[in-house]
């Protein structure tokens, strides 16, 4: 009996005490987390004025102030059984990084009291000089610094024998560079902020103080089963699989999505969404996915930067929970071949701080008439950044998935639904010269319904489509920080607000008529950016073709796609946003591109070992099974007359000598593999990419096929390696 075949009778759910009565989610949601309410319970009336002013005007709090809020926030963790903290930051590397520290402090000798000052919640120093800066910090100065972000909330993270506090945090160099994705992120919040401030403003709303983006990720992912998974050295150390044939039954009758979710599965969902809201995440729906054993959690919209640290916690629950059940939680976006990856659909939209959406269609004539300058300024941000919308979800797990037949396509464009294209048709023929507010009504204009999910589409192929209220960016990986597509998609809009609002402005108070003229921004940009407007078929060929005679990037590999980063037109724009500065775009380029290479040298390193020490032993266990099976044969025809059907002999020769060259040419192949491995040595980082993308995936891929066909004829208790059929059907 193979391993794996051992393995196969162990496979169980684990056990699991029953709950009677769940306890109400309202009354422990947020029990975790040292949010305004618990800050208010716990410092004086005059620092939480002080906090608040803070966070809503910028107003910074004293040293003091500060002190108190620490002093507050360990007491408060320390009531709830933390004995560390740590400051809780997001570096290049796409992971979440901690290092933690006790809260004790000697009095004396051999005593210890539980201390927590300001200047430790506001800065930390974690000489974190191992994490990636891309060029920006020099070693004699290697030094990252953490710093508070007060707009989110501290939480404490429970483990079996004991609790962190954690505190997000910035992560910066000695000279202030962002060397982490958050700080970006919350600075293109402050750009858009001004920016739809300023064009809200043109329209009359001198009351609105603040504008954010608001963003919920759908996060899907699969589950395996963790006896299978510790088999597979592909998946522990790549995430995905490196070979493995198709199962018979895939995903083709489609009755898996939405369907009965496996009391296994269900059970492990329960518990990742009771801790979540413990944490304050406010997880909403739940269900199956397309492809066997794939599932999506989505929670309610939140302000962006909430969002992504919430979405980097939900997947960090996610996996260490699935090993509590015996499951192993994959979030790669194409882990398994021949079946659909995973993805991240990034809803954003932008709300006021009166609680109003801006991209909701309003009541009256003039509400809708400024909901489609919104409307618009989007679609020209796509149209002129397409690149860097495709650069922000550049990576190799995602390459996978771009451009496939199941996932957006790598050509960027946008969805808008029937309704909305007819207006914006309309509308680029020409705008009179004085528009009655009859007019708008006749141009559709006057009443758009709200665009709930049932009037807008259904079209799930676009990789930025409006759904109602809100754009959804399609094309985000699955295992992806949304921070930085979230930071590129404020970026690019605030942009475009503010070329809307200079061009509003320019007319306003001309004497000329303000509807007429804001029709006419709205007709302008409809046509300029008509391109990037596309209600077909995002898979189909056609649509390829046809995507490359309106000139829009078709940009499949993750070196190109990257280079954006790099391209002065994006420089010029960061900088002038501040959002980020030259060197810190360029130091993105560059560990990108590097942690490009690392991976897929991972993966081919895995593939080598799985081939050289797994797959061929396997097939040669099998040849000589065949070996010795037709030797024994023709010994028998000789020594006692045995009668062979001369096809039937034939026929075993011809398996034979099949299964010897596959093997053959698995191993060349991978001999091939090391020797192009060693060759990449020679060159820089960004030749080498582009080597990995043009030949070693064709090398891996070839490697890949005979390596499978191999496993459809090996017997079966000579192959070590888990199954799809295994892995992705378990019950
Ligand atoms: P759909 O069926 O179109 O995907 P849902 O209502 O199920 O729409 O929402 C999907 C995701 O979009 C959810 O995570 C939800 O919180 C998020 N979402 C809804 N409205 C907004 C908004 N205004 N801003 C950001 N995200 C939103
Ligand atoms: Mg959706």
């Amino acid at each position: 009996m193979s391993i794996r075949q051992e393995v196969l009778f162990k496979i169980k759910s684990v056990a699991l005490d029953k709950i009677n009565s769940p306890e109400k989610v309202s009354s422990y949601f947020g029990e975790n987390t040292f949010g305004m309410e618990a800050m208010r319970k716990h410092i004086s009336k005059a620092t939480f004025a002080a906090f608040k002013a803070w966070m809503s005007e910028s107003k910074t709090i004293s040293l003091g102030q500060a002190n108190e809020i620490a002093d507050a926030m360990k007491e408060w963790a320390i009531s709830k059984g933390a004995t560390y903290y740590t400051h809780w930051f997001q570096p290049m590397t796409g992971l979440t990084a901690e290092k933690h520290d006790s809260f004790i402090s000697f009095t004396g000798p051999g005593k210890v009291i539980e201390k927590f000052s300001g200047s430790k919640l506001i800065q930390g120093e974690p000489d974190a000089s191992s994490f990636p800066s891309g060029g920006i910090r020099a070693t004699f100065e290697a030094r990252g610094y953490t710093a508070w972000d007060p707009t989110s909330p501290a939480f404490i993270i429970e483990s079996t024998l004991g609790k962190t506090l954690c505190i997000p945090t910035i992560f910066i160099s000695y000279h202030g560079e962002a060397l982490d994705k958050k700080l970006p992120l919350l600075r293109s919040d402050e750009v858009l902020n001004k920016a739809a401030v300023g064009l809200l403003k043109l329209f009359g709303h001198k009351d609105v103080k603040k504008v954010f983006s608001t963003c919920g990720p759908e996060q899907e992912y699969f589950l395996i089963d963790k006896n299978y998974y510790n088999l597979r050295q592909d998946l522990v150390m790549a995430g995905r699989t490196l070979i493995g044939a198709p199962s018979p039954k895939g995903q083709q009758l489609e009755d898996q999505y939405f369907g009965t979710i496996k009391e296994r599965v269900v059970n492990f969902m329960f518990e990742v969404a009771q801790e979540a809201y413990k944490l304050g995440i406010p997880l909403m729906t739940r269900h199956n996915e397309v492809a066997p054993h794939q599932y999506e959690f989505a929670p309610i919209f939140e302000e962006s930067n909430i969002a992504a640290d919430h979405n980097q916690l939900l997947m960090e629950l996610m996996k260490k929970i699935a090993l509590r059940h015996n499951l192993v939680c994959l979030l790669h976006e194409k882990p398994f071949a021949g079946i659909n990856g995973s993805g991240k659909h990034v809803n954003w939209s932008l709300s006021d701080d009166q609680g109003n959406n801006l991209l909701n269609p309003g009541e009256t004539p003039e509400d809708n008439l400024q909901f489609l300058v919104f409307l618009v300024a989007v679609l020209r941000a796509v149209y002129l950044h397409a690149d860097l919308l495709r650069a922000s979800v550049a990576s190799s797990g995602n390459e996978h998935r771009l451009g496939a037949n199941e996932a957006p396509p790598a050509i960027m464009s946008v969805f808008l639904g029937e309704q909305l294209n007819m207006i914006l048709n309309m509308l680029e023929s020409g705008v009179k010269s004085k528009v009655s507010k009859r007019d708008i009504v006749d141009l559709g204009i006057g009443r758009l319904p709200r665009f709930n999910r049932d009037m807008t589409d259904r079209n799930r192929t676009s990789p930025f489509a409006f759904t109602g209220s809100k754009f959804e960016f399609r094309a985000v990986g699955s295992s992806q920080n949304i921070s930085t597509p979230i930071t590129i998609v404020n970026t690019i809009i605030a942009e475009s607000l503010d070329y809307v609002t200079n061009a509003i402005k320019t007319v306003k108070g001309t004497g000329k008529d303000f509807n007429s003229e804001v029709l006419k921004v709205i007709s302008a940009i409809a046509k300029e950016t008509k391109d990037i407007r596309f209600e077909g078929n995002n898979y189909s060929e056609d649509w390829i073709r046809e995507a490359k005679k309106r000139g829009l990037p078709n940009v499949a590999a993750t070196y190109e796609a990257l280079e954006a980063f790099t391209e002065k037109k994006n420089i010029v724009l960061f900088e002038k946003y501040k959002v980020f500065s030259k060197e810190e775009l360029v130091a993105r380029y560059h560990i990108w591109i590097h942690m490009y290479n690392l991976t897929l040298e991972i993966e081919a390193n895995t593939l080598k070992e799985m081939v050289n020490a797994s797959v061929v032993p396997a097939g040669y266990k099998y040849e000589k099974l065949l070996a010795r099976t037709l030797h024994e044969l023709v010994e028998l025809e000789k020594s006692a007359g045995l009668k062979i059907d001369p096809a039937a002999l034939e026929d075993k020769k011809a398996h034979l000598s099949d299964v010897i060259s596959k093997i053959y040419y698995v191993r060349r192949n991978t001999n091939e593999m090391a020797e192009l491995l060693e060759k990449a040595k020679e060159h820089s980082d960004e030749k080498r990419a582009e080597l990995y993308f043009k030949e070693l995936k064709l090398l891996m891929e070839h490697i890949r096929k005979h390596v499978d066909q191999l496993e459809y004829v090996v017997s079966d208790d000579a192959w070590d390696l888990p199954k799809y059929r295994e892995m992705l059907f378990i019950k």
